[in-house]
């Protein structure tokens, strides 16, 4: 199978790069992407020999084309060009783990050309899920969920019609008994230090806030087909149990397994079948327990406000995808301190507000309002 990695020099792209690696007569890796890092970029193409690598955040530059020359890849610039090699009828498999809405153009382009979408890059299919949902569906695409909860539950869920709800489950991250009044000073580091994974750093301060949850919220509904009301989050701080299918039943279906990205990756790989994914296997007796409790409203608010964007519909849900990664990006400048990240959010979506987004042109444009209206927001606090 050849496979393209789209985000390669990020965490899932090396996740995924050390499964493949160890199944090299199965896997292919066809092309590899990087936003601006080269070096990265190159030092992986000469490991990994793929047809091609883009640098997607560049444009036409001599020097680094000579370099990429004598390795045997060709490189290809522009974000464009990623485009270009999802839909290569050569590429049969595209990993979607380029990080926010940058990455919505080329998980869409792959499900239009009917790959098989590996998608780790929730904020796609939190700004455009319909349409990615009815491009897959229209092309035949196979949408395999990479982020864990999301491959949890897929692993789990059988004969749709009995299921009663899904239980996505949330470590509570860096702060989940950090005192509420000492939020505000908290830094980028100690948001970015998560106690279970190691993550690029844009989806840990996710977590910390839990907005993580709440953006994971609103692609389970979209992937699973399920009302909100039936997607409930329970905070497990061992990250051991990795999400949860309930059936009219009663009976209750969890997937386990240590928190490591190869899991959930090699599973999506293979699929239906599965192949080693090199982590180490899960020594349950030397666990001791596994615990579950209630999210905290008032320590995460962000889980409430993506509810009311996915309540609202249309064009909210991209509004707080926008505003989030604007605000997350403020954050860690230290242009605004952590508590400030919801209230950006909270303020963005009642002053952009929801319209009907059905067209890719139409998220767009939204994503880019919501975008400059969130950053206005940023620089008046920091007049203040
Ligand atoms: P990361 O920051 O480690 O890597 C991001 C990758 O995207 C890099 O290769 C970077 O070059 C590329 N990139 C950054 N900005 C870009 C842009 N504007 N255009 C094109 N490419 C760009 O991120 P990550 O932690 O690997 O996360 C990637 C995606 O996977 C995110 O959507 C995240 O929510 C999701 N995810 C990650 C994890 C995890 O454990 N890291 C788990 C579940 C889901
Ligand atoms: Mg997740």
């Amino acid at each position: 199978m050849n496979l393209a990695i789209l985000g390669a020099t990020g965490s899932i792209g090396a996740s995924t790069l050390d499964v493949v690696a160890a199944h090299r007569g199965r896997y292919r890796v066809f092309a590899l992407s990087a936003h601006g890092s080269a070096d990265a970029l190159l030092a992986l193409c000469r490991i990994h020999k793929p047809r091609f690598a883009v640098l997607s955040g560049l444009s036409e530059d001599r020097a680094i084309r000579a370099r990429f020359d004598e390795s045997g890849t060709e490189l290809l610039f522009g974000h464009g060009a990623l485009e270009e090699v999802v839909t290569h009828p050569d590429c049969h498999a595209v990993m979607a783990a380029i990080v926010g809405g940058a990455g919505l153009r080329s998980t869409l382009a792959a499900a239009e050309a009917g790959k098989r979408v590996l998608l780790a890059n929730k904020e796609a299919l939190v700004m455009a899920g319909p349409l990615v949902m009815a491009a897959a569906r229209d092309s035949g695409a196979q949408l395999l969920p990479v982020d864990s909860e999301h491959n949890a539950v897929f692993q789990c869920f059988s004969n749709g019609s009995s299921v009663k709800k899904i239980i996505l489950t949330a470590s509570g991250g860096p702060f989940r008994v950090t005192p509420l009044e000492k939020l505000a000073a908290v830094t980028p580091e100690q948001a970015c230090a998560h106690p279970n994974w190691v993550m690029g750093r844009k989806i840990s301060v996710d977590s910390a806030t839990m907005m993580n949850k709440g953006l994971e919220v609103i692609e389970a509904r979209y992937l699973f087909e399920l009302p909100p009301e039936r997607i409930e989050v329970l905070i497990h701080p061992q990250s051991i149990v990795h999400s949860l299918v309930e059936y009219v039943d009663g009976s209750v279906i969890a997937q386990l397994s240590n928190p490591d990205m190869r899991v959930p990756i090699a599973y999506a790989l293979a699929y239906p079948e599965r192949i080693a994914s090199g982590a180490q296997p899960l020594d349950l007796a030397a666990l001791k327990s596994l615990s579950f409790e209630r999210p905290d409203h008032e320590r995460f608010p962000c889980l409430r406000l993506a509810r009311a964007a996915m309540r609202a519909g249309g064009s909210a849900p991209a509004v707080l995808n926008a505003a989030n990664e604007i605000a997350v990006e403020a954050f860690l400048a230290g242009r605004i301190p952590f508590t400030a990240i919801a209230a950006v959010i909270e303020d963005t979506l009642s002053g952009v507000g929801a319209t009907a987004a059905g067209s890719l042109d139409e998220v767009l444009e939204v994503d880019a309002l919501a975008r400059r209206n969130a950053g206005e927001r940023i620089a008046l606090r920091q007049a203040a």
